[in-house]
């Protein structure tokens, strides 16, 4: 559902085609303390307030582990965007960029993702810090932080 604000000057609107279905699965919603955007930070910081990641019950199991990093990646849905915008002023002074070159929540496929601090774990709640989002923002993925994360796979012949 996206609350469409109109084009800002010298943005471009492209018409989409219809979706081709993802089938993307929600696997829980984020709660953080911003129920409106003016409020909501444009990017995370460790020291912002704990957020809970509210998985549904089914996927607790896939927790397992998540609690020996200290970062986690969160992927999320920001589902109040429009996604039409192929160039977006950020400042509204009619210099544009284009959406590739932004972390806008306006683009074809409204994804958010930030490395956050993992606080705690209670059952299925994920407690994190660095979040960007507005309450009740849909969940989509959790993994650990790239940097800390070993694979768990034996190594591929051939590959350094
Ligand atoms: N950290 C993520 C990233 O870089 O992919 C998201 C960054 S995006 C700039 C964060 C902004 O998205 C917030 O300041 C807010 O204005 C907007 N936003 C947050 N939650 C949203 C939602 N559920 N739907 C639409 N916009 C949202």
């Amino acid at each position: 559902m996206s609350d469409q604000k109109p084009a800002r000057a010298n943005e471009a609107v492209v018409d989409l085609r219809p979706a081709t279905d993802a089938q993307l699965r929600f696997i829980g919603v984020i709660r953080t303390p911003w129920v409106t955007r003016d409020l909501c930070p444009r990017q995370g910081a460790e020291d912002g307030p704990e957020c809970r990641l509210v998985l549904d019950p089914v996927w607790q199991p896939a927790l397992a582990g998540l609690e020996d990093y200290e970062r986690i990646e969160v992927l999320y849905w920001l589902d109040r965007s429009r996604r039409d915008l192929v160039t977006q002023s950020p400042k509204g002074d009619g210099k544009t960029l284009g959406t590739f070159a932004l972390r806008s929540p306006v683009r074809p496929n409204p994804i958010g993702t930030s490395v956050v601090r993992l606080v705690g774990i209670e059952g299925a709640e994920v407690i994190v810090r660095g979040l960007d989002c507005l309450d009740g923002t849909p969940l989509l993925d959790i993994k650990p932080e790239r940097g800390s994360f070993t694979p768990k796979a034996p190594p591929k012949p051939g590959v350094a």
